[in-house]
C-alpha cells in the first residue's frame, strides 16, 4: 500500500515535471521546386529522406541537450551542406562561368542579430561564415572575397572552389545553359523555361530558453551570372527570426522572394495581423507568390512550437521534429510521413 502510494506520487511528480518542460522543436527544408515522384528514382528519394532524417535529428539534439536555437539551426544546415544532394556546400549549382558562388545567412530571435554571406567561393561551411558575421564583426552581410578573407582570418575551414564540384550539378549547368541559349533568355533565369530543382537547405529553430532561431545556405540558381545574389542571404527575404513572431526559412525562386521581402512579411503578419503562422505562411506563398508565378516555400515555427511549412512548387524536400519529439520527413505534395 504504502508502495503503491509512492508510486502514484512519483508519477505525478514526473508528470507536473514533463508539463513544465519549455517545449523544443526544429524544422528544416533541403529545397523546393520540380520534385514528383516521377523525377525521383527509389534509391533517390531513400537518400534524400535519410539525410533529412540525419539533418533534423543532429539538429535537435542540440536542442535536447539544452543548445541554443543558434547552434542547432547550424548543426542541421551543416549535416545538408555536407551532402552532395543539396544545393549548399559540397554539390552546390554552377554559375554561368562554371564555379560555385555560395550564399548564407542566420538570425537570432531574441536580439535580431543577423549574419549573411553573399558569393563566397572558398568557405566550406558558409552557414559557418554567416554566424560568423553575425557574432564576430560590427556587420550585417559581407560578400565575394572580402567575406572569404574575413572567414579564414577568423580560422574557419577554407577550400578550392572545385571542391564543391558534382557532375550531376556540372550536367544540369550545360542543360541549363543550352535551354536558355535557345529560348533566347540567355539574360534571364526563368523557371519555366528551365525547369529548375531548387535545392536550398534551411532550419528554424525553437529552444528550451524559448528563443527562435533561422538559417539558409545555398548555391544560388544554375547559371546565375554577373554576381547575381539571390533571397538566401537576405535578412527578411530568404532568412527571418523574431521572437515576437516567429522564425522563417525560404527556397525559391529568389528574385521574387526578395521583391516580395517573404520571411519577414510572413513574420509581420503574425506580429501586426494576429494571424497564426499557417494563416500568414499561406497567404504570403498562395496569394502573393503564386498570382506572380513565384515558385518555392518556406518553413516557419512560432514560440510555442507551431510549425507550418508552405509550398506551391510540386515538392519541397523538408522534415521537423515537433513538441513532442515526432518526427517528420516528407518530399512531395500533401505527404506527411512519419516514423
Ligand atoms: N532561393 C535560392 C536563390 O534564389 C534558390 C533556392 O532556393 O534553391 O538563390
Amino acid at each position: 500500500m504504502k508502495h503503491t502510494l509512492l508510486f502514484i506520487l512519483t508519477l505525478f511528480a514526473l508528470s507536473a515535471f514533463a508539463k513544465s518542460e519549455p517545449p523544443i522543436a526544429l524544422v528544416i527544408h533541403g529545397g523546393a521546386g520540380t520534385i514528383t515522384k516521377a523525377n525521383l528514382s527509389d534509391e533517390q528519394e531513400a537518400q534524400y529522406r535519410a539525410k533529412l532524417t540525419e539533418s533534423v535529428k543532429a539538429g535537435y539534439a542540440v536542442l535536447e541537450k539544452g543548445g541554443t536555437s543558434e547552434e542547432a539551426v547550424i548543426t542541421a544546415i551543416q549535416v545538408m551542406e555536407a551532402s552532395p544532394l543539396f544545393n549548399a556546400g559540397y554539390g552546390a549549382v554552377y554559375t554561368w562561368d562554371g564555379e560555385h558562388e555560395l550564399d548564407a545567412s542566420i538570425m537570432r530571435g531574441q536580439d535580431k542579430q543577423a549574419g549573411a554571406v553573399a558569393g563566397v567561393k572558398h568557405t566550406k561551411s558558409p552557414i559557418a561564415a554567416a554566424q560568423l558575421v553575425m557574432n564576430e564583426s560590427v556587420h550585417v552581410m559581407l560578400s565575394g572575397a572580402g567575406a572569404d578573407a574575413f572567414a579564414q582570418a577568423n580560422g574557419l575551414e577554407m577550400t578550392t572552389n572545385d571542391a564543391f564540384d558534382t557532375q550531376r550539378r556540372k550536367d544540369a549547368l550545360e542543360k541549363v545553359k543550352l535551354n536558355l541559349m535557345k529560348n533566347d533568355h540567355a539574360m534571364n533565369i526563368d523557371p519555366e523555361v528551365v525547369d529548375y530543382k531548387f535545392g536550398t537547405v534551411g532550419a528554424v529553430a525553437l529552444d528550451k530558453f524559448g528563443n527562435l532561431a533561422a538559417g539558409t545556405s545555398t548555391g544560388g540558381m544554375t547559371a546565375k551570372r554577373w554576381g547575381r545574389i539571390g533571397d538566401s542571404p537576405i535578412i527578411g527575404a530568404g532568412t527571418w527570426a523574431d521572437n515576437e513572431s516567429c522564425a522563417v526559412s525560404a527556397t525559391g525562386h529568389g528574385e521574387y522572394f526578395i521583391r516580395n521581402h517573404v520571411a519577414a512579411d510572413i513574420c509581420s503578419r503574425v506580429k501586426y495581423a494576429g494571424l497564426t503562422i499557417e494563416q500568414a505562411g499561406d497567404e504570403v506563398i498562395h496569394k502573393v507568390l503564386s498570382p506572380e508565378a513565384g515558385s518555392g516555400g518556406v518553413i516557419i515555427l512560432d514560440r510555442k512550437g507551431n510549425i507550418a511549412m508552405p509550398f506551391n512548387s510540386e515538392g519541397m524536400y523538408r522534415a521537423s521534429v515537433d513538441t513532442t519529439g515526432k518526427v517528420t520527413v516528407a518530399i512531395y505534395g500533401d505527404e506527411g510521413e512519419t516514423f
